[in-house]
Order: C-alpha cells, then structure tokens, then sequence
C-alpha cells in the first residue's frame, strides 16, 4: 500500500500512539501501517491473550478473532485477556470487551467457529497475516497449508509445560510449517497442555513474540522470525534459534502438491478414524454400576503420582502410562480392567497398548476421572 492510501491518524490517535511514533523505525508512517493492517488470530486462548492485547494497544487496526470455546476457570492461570467474571462466557465475547478497553480505534472481527478446511480459506482470505495460537496438530497444519495456499504469512507458536518454540512460515520467501514437520507425530504421543501441564507465563512470553514478529512483518522492520525457529526454555532461561529451511520437497511450499485442504483429524489420526475410536468403552455411570454391584475389576489409574494429590479414585492402583509395559506381570488378564486418566486420551493409549499385547478384558473410562467427577461423584476435584 502506498502511504498516500494509507489511513490517516486522528488526533486522539496521534495522542495514544506517541511512543511509537517518536520511534524512527515505526514513526507516522509506520502507524498508518499498523492501522491499515488486518490481523487474523486463531484461538483466543493462551497464547491468543498476550498477542491479541499486544496488537490491540499497537494500534493494529483490524483484528479477527476464531474461537468457539467457552472461558472457564483453568484456562484463567495464562489466558489473560479473560478473567474471573467471564467463567462461562464465550471467549470472543470477552475478548472483544477486553480488546475494546484496551484500545476503541481497532475494529474487531469475530469467528465464533472451529477452523476448519471447510471456511479456514475464506476466513483467512480477508487477512493480510495470521497469529496461529492454537493448541492442537490438526488445526496447525490446516492454518498452516490455507496461509501457504492465500500466501499470508503465518506468525507460529507453540508451547508444552516449561518449553516454546516461535517462528514465521509462509512468508514468499521463506519456510513453512511443514518445512520444519513434515508429518504431525503419532496420535497421542504428544501430550495436549490439558494432559501435560503448562507453565502459565510460557503463553505470555511466546504469544508476545508472535505480537512482536507480526508488528515487525507490518512495519518491514528488523528481522523478522523468517527461516528461523525460536527455541525457549523457561526453567533454563535460555533462547536459541535454530535454522529453518524451505524444503524443496515440502508438499506444501515446495512441490505445491497441496493445492486444497485436506481432512486434517484424518491426518493427525485425532478425529473419527482414530486408531482408538473402536476401544471398548466405558462411562463413568456403568462403571460405578459395575463396581456397587461388586464386580471383580482391576481398575489401573495410568496418570503421574503427583496427581493423585489432586484426585484420585478409590479402588483404584495407580501404574503411570510410561511404566505400563513393565507392569505387565501384576495385570491378570483373566480379570476384567479398566483404565482411566485424567480425561481419558492416556488411558486410551493404555487400553490400546494392553489389547495390542493380548489383553481382551480392557476396558477405557472415556472422558477420565473428570468424567467420573461430572457424572458420579463431585467431591472428586476436577483439574
Ligand atoms: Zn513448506
């Protein structure tokens, strides 16, 4: 856009954006910039907070925001935008009260919807960048193939317990995401933030790169995050980068072999299809039934020791999901077991790997001891 195209600042902008526009890298011109930008964040979530915040108060003119999820109280130790009187309401209506506080000169765009490869092109489409804040592989790989596609830069950050990774894919130059991961990791094997845990300041520290590094795509400024991958290890308190280079073979960026989105649950083996779909099941109803009726069942908690000082179920012995092969000797397969973990994507993995050795009597608690808490008894502490 030329500077003449630009929108022009108010004076009641001029006010707001001073320090920004004494600095000579951004100055009036670069602030028209923030402001005729469009910014898309996907999940309004951990890492969605801090960068949404951050643009906002940049001065970003157009910010959208793609969420379907409802705030509730765990989310409250790192999704800052939202706070304790938002439990229960949807995250883009708080959002949007946050957002219009912090700054009422940025127009916001709500998606109340899961991105998916049916709408992800039309919603991106409208954006000149992307802020991908979301929590899971499918979601990352369909963001990331659909900014590849529309060639809209993908500002990338994820984060596990105490560790982040940032970059910048699908800029014209540079690298993408599956550059850098070709094919997601097996289902499972990665636990979600919900099973591992997540240091609260991690999102903050990693969602205010990618506010940074989207800034700095608008503005031309610096060098951005592009062919590059931040590493940050908070309990180390060390930042490294490593290289990231376009792969020629990449389907994505290189061969141009996607051309249209693709089943992506398919593809991460997390949705219908999953490799756990046809384990047998039990709810936490039947399986209270089973046990006041007195059925014999060896009922195996796969969770870490740690966190049965938060929940636990009675009856229950617990054998973390790591030890399970070693344990094999104390599971009688004549009896009939049962599984469980917190929400029951480990138990899952658990129930698998017992029938994958020959065990025939397993069973999985779907929805874990979280389940049990909802449906059967509430003294149990949910988490
Ligand atoms: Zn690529």
């Amino acid at each position: 856009m030329t500077t003449a195209a630009l929108p022009e600042l108010s004076p009641a902008e001029l006010r707001r954006y001073s320090r920004h526009l004494i600095l000579p890298d951004v100055a009036i011109g670069g602030q028209r910039r923030l402001k005729a930008a469009r910014v898309l964040l996907v999940g309004a979530g951990g890492l969605g907070s801090p960068a949404a915040l951050y643009l906002a108060a940049a001065g970003v003119g157009t910010l959208g925001l793609v969420d379907f999820d409802v705030v509730d109280a765990s989310n409250l130790q790192r999704q800052i935008m939202h706070g304790t009187r938002d439990i229960g309401r949807s995250k883009l209506a708080s959002a949007r009260d946050r957002l219009a506080d912090i700054n009422p000169h940025v127009r916001l765009e709500s998606h109340e919807t899961r991105l998916t490869a049916a709408n992800a092109l039309e919603i991106i489409a409208g954006y000149d960048l992307v802020v991908d804040g979301t929590d899971n592989f499918a979601t990352r790989y369909l963001t990331n193939d659909a900014c590849v596609i529309l060639g809209k830069p993908n500002v990338y950050a994820s984060i596990f317990r105490f560790e982040g990774q940032a970059s910048v894919f699908a800029t014209s130059d540079g690298p993408c995401y599956r550059c850098l991961f070709r094919e997601p990791p097996p289902p499972g094997l990665v636990p979600s933030c919900a099973e591992g845990g997540v240091l609260g300041v991690l999102p903050g520290l990693l969602g205010t790169i990618q506010a940074t590094e989207a800034i700095k795509v608008i503005l031309g400024a610096g060098d951005a995050l592009i062919g590059r991958l931040l590493l940050v290890d908070a309990l180390g308190a060390r930042f490294r980068t490593v290289t990231v280079r376009r792969d020629p073979a990449c389907p994505a960026c290189g061969t141009g072999e996607i051309r249209e989105l693709i089943d992506y649950d398919q593809f991460c083996g997390t949705g219908v299809g999953d490799t756990t779909a046809d384990l047998p099941q039990i709810t936490a109803t039947e399986l209270a039934a089973r046990l006041r009726r007195g059925d014999d069942i060896d009922l195996i908690d796969v969770r870490e020791a740690h966190e049965l000082d938060i929940a636990r179920l009675d009856g229950a012995r617990l054998i973390p999901l790591a030890q399970l092969p070693t344990a094999l000797h104390t599971i009688d397969s004549a009896r009939d077991v049962v599984v469980f973990c917190k929400s029951g994507s480990r138990s899952a993995a658990a129930a698998s790997h017992l029938r994958s050795v020959g065990y025939r009597r397993v069973w999985n608690l779907r929805g874990g001891i979280t389940a049990w808490s909802n449906e059967v008894d509430p003294d149990v502490a949910t988490y």
